[in-house]
This record gives C-alpha cells, structure tokens and sequence, in this order.
C-alpha cells in the first residue's frame, strides 16, 4: 500500500502526544525529530521536509496551543493542515478554455504511463465533465505507443488522430486542433514523445508544439514509485517547457510518499490527477486534505 510506512510512523509518533493534556516545547521538538525522520526516510525532499518541521513548530509552540484544553490535538491539527499545505491545499480542477478546443498536452519520460493516462484522462473529461475529447498520437518515435493510444482508443469508443511515425509531432498537432475544430471536439488530448531521458530535442520538440496554441493545460505524467527522481523530472520539465499541472501514477503500488509530499511544493504546481491502477478508470482528482488524512489515519 502506497505510504505505508511513512503512515505507520507518523501515527506511532502522533499517538504518543494525543491525549496529553499538557504539552511542552521540548515534546514538540521530540515529535518533530520523529516526523523529521519518518518523512526522510519517506524520500520526501530535504529542503520540503526542512521547511515543514519549521512550519509546524512554529506553529505548535504558540500560547494558544500550550494554552488550550487540549495541546495534544491541536498540534495534530497543525501537522494535518500543515501537510495538507504542502500537497497544494486545495483540489486544483483542470482549467478549460473559454473558447474550445482546450487543448492539454501530455508530457513525461517513458515508461511513466503517459499513454495510459492519456486515455485515462479522456475517459474522466467525457464522464464526469460531458466532453467530447479527441486523443491525438504524437509520441511518433515509440511505435507502440501510437498502436497503444488507437487501441486505447477503441476501447473507449473515443476517436484517435494518428499520421503514422512519418509526420512530425507538431504537424500532427496542428492538423488534429484543426480537425477537432471542425468536428466540434471541445478538448484536444496530446499525447507527446516520451524519452528515457530529458534531452534538448524533446524540449524543443515540446515547445514547438506548444507554440502552435497555448495549451490550456501541460500535464507531467511521473511514475510516483521513482521518489525523488520523479521529483527532479518535475523540476527540470517545468524549467524547460512549463507545466500547470502533474499527474502521479501507480500509487496504487507501495511507493513510500518523496514525490506526493514534495512535488508542489518543488515545482510550485500542483497534482491535478493519480492514477491508482492499469485500467481506464483509474485515475482520481487528488484532494491534498483526504491524503493528508490518509496518512494521518
Ligand atoms: P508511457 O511510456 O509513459 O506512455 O507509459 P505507458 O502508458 O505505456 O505505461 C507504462 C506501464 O505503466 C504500463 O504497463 C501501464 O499499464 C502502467 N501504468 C500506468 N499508469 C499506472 C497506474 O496508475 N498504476 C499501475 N499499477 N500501473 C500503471
């Protein structure tokens, strides 16, 4: 189970101030070193995890805390909203354009599951926000991954546009927002070239499609089991292309937490989606207050 550990340690950690009707500094400081560690260990970002010790402490040491009735919930209050923060506070919804098609590129390194996601997200936008997607195949330098989004496709009776491997990524692009137009697709779904690793051509090839329209939304597919290097992949694509948003996949395996707890607050931008499973209906809005409370229990 995604989190585990860094839950178990979190709550042992907690239980132990809970009930205490009074609280001292000194107990937060002990607690904190505790959390400190569970969230190291964790994998979650040394300079995330600095800058949330801070904040709690400082927050946890307050007269109105030592003071109250109960110090020992307060400061479990402090640690789930403060956690909360760091996940992006609130639910950030997919942003549409006001005159269509939106347009949402998918970018990510290979084997991150963009692809999967790339019909999963078509298959959320349909149901839950009644539109009328188009997937277009841009990933032309993996074969497979253009058979894969056809078949997705299929699968899902939604239409896909692909030119072969022969044509260039930003030409394809531009013929499918062309197409979708015509054909009054209100949300245009880019599935990009993924690598093994970032280099310049992918950048340019990223942002020579983003020139053609200023995509409404630029998702990041990472592999939440990579920790700290999905981390890093965030930074180093927001630097180069821009991102508004990312999705973090297989958290449904037992990944320990780096890239959830430390990703927003690393790259600024928030985790729009998780996917929790291989299959098209696997993938959920993240709520950072839920997660928090998830590993909060
Ligand atoms: P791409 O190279 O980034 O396009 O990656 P793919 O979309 O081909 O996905 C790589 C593998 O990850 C495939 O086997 C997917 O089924 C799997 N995958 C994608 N998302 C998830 C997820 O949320 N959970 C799990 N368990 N597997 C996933």
């Amino acid at each position: 189970m995604a989190f585990e550990g860094l839950s178990e340690r979190l709550q042992g950690t907690i239980a132990k101030i809970k009930g205490k009707g009074k609280v001292t500094e000194q107990d937060v400081k002990l607690m904190m070193r505790e959390v400190r560690f569970a969230l190291i260990e964790a994998d979650v970002n040394l300079k995330v995890v600095k800058k949330f010790v801070k904040s709690v402490s400082e927050r946890a040491v307050g007269s109105d805390v030592m003071q109250s009735l109960t110090p020992g919930q307060q400061v479990i209050k402090i640690v789930q909203e403060e956690l909360t923060q760091l996940m992006g506070g609130e639910q950030s919804p997919v942003k549409f354009s006001t005159r269509p098609p939106t347009v949402i590129m998918m970018v990510g390194l290979q084997g991150a599951g963009k692809t999967t996601t790339t019909g999963k997200l078509a298959n959320v936008l349909r149901k839950k926000y009644n539109k009328k997607p188009l997937l277009v195949a841009a990933d032309v330098y993996r074969p497979a991954a253009v058979q894969q989004l056809q078949t997705l496709g299929k699968q899902l009776s939604i239409p896909v546009f692909d030119k072969g491997t022969d044509v260039s990524p930003v030409e394809i692009a531009r013929e499918a927002i062309e197409l979708a137009k015509e054909e009054h697709h209100d949300v245009v779904i880019i599935d990009t070239a993924g690598r093994l690793h970032i280099d310049e051509a992918l950048m340019q090839e990223l942002k020579d499609i983003r020139a053609l329209k200023e995509p409404d939304e630029v998702f990041l597919v990472v592999d939440a089991m990579t920790g700290q290097d999905a981390v890093n992949v965030a930074e180093s694509f927001n630097e180069a292309v821009g991102i508004t948003g990312v999705v973090l996949t297989k958290l449904d395996g037992d990944t320990r937490g780096g890239a959830a707890l430390s990703i927003r607050s690393v790259t600024e931008k928030p985790i729009k989606f998780v996917g929790m499973g291989e299959k098209m209906d696997a993938l959920e809005p993240f709520h950072p207050e839920r997660m928090a409370q998830r590993i909060l229990g």
